[in-house]
């Protein structure tokens, strides 16, 4: 396994429409190897999610944690070529994002708090599953980066755009504390 070095913004690659992988090539060396790799390069630097493209491979494959398994510990799903439906455009949640391609900085942002998603897991299975909350947020953030979209693009108010440090002193971190599964609600994390 290798921890794999993480593009930052203003690299192209974080801006390509990623290609969809072909689903029987899931199960092979190549993508099994690129799924290990971003698993320890996503633990190496402590994020809650990472897509193939922040690794500097432009192809549909996220990983997005945010969930609790059923011991309480952290779950990550694995997605490839997903799909997302947004089950209440009304029914929005609005938090501090972080990124691993953006360091040291969070901004605001509004989402829909409840989608469906559709994708084939690391078996080469499609899947579908209802994610609602913070497990919500952080699917829709690796699925926009392989769109090439980041969450600056979605923030609507660019004051609340700050390093870290500054937006927890002044921008106030836990005024929309929401309650999520892992009962991280402290913090922002890096996906
Ligand atoms: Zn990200």
């Amino acid at each position: 396994m290798s921890i794999l070095k993480i593009a930052r913004m203003g690299h192209p690659v974080l801006r390509m429409k990623c290609e969809p992988i072909d689903p029987k090539k899931i199960t092979g060396p190549e993508v099994q190897r690129l799924i290990r790799d971003m698993f320890e390069t996503m633990a190496e630097y402590n994020g809650v999610g990472l897509a193939a493209p922040q690794v500097h491979q432009p192809v549909q494959l996220a990983v997005a944690g945010g969930e609790a398994d059923e011991e309480g510990g952290p779950r990550f799903r694995i997605i490839i070529n997903p799909e997302i439906t947004v089950l209440d455009e009304n029914d929005k949640l609005g938090m501090f994002e972080g990124c691993l391609s953006l360091p040291g900085l969070n901004g605001w942002v509004e989402r829909p708090a409840s989608i469906q998603v559709k994708a084939y897991n690391q078996k080469g299975e499609q899947e579908e599953f209802t994610l609602e909350g913070y497990p919500a947020i952080v699917m829709q953030h690796e699925c926009d980066h392989l769109q090439g979209v980041l969450y600056v693009d979605r923030i609507e108010d660019l004051t609340r755009f700050a390093f870290e440090e500054e937006a927890g002193r002044y921008l106030d971190l836990d005024e929309d504390d929401n309650e999520d599964d892992t009962g991280d609600t402290d913090d922002t994390e890096e996906t």
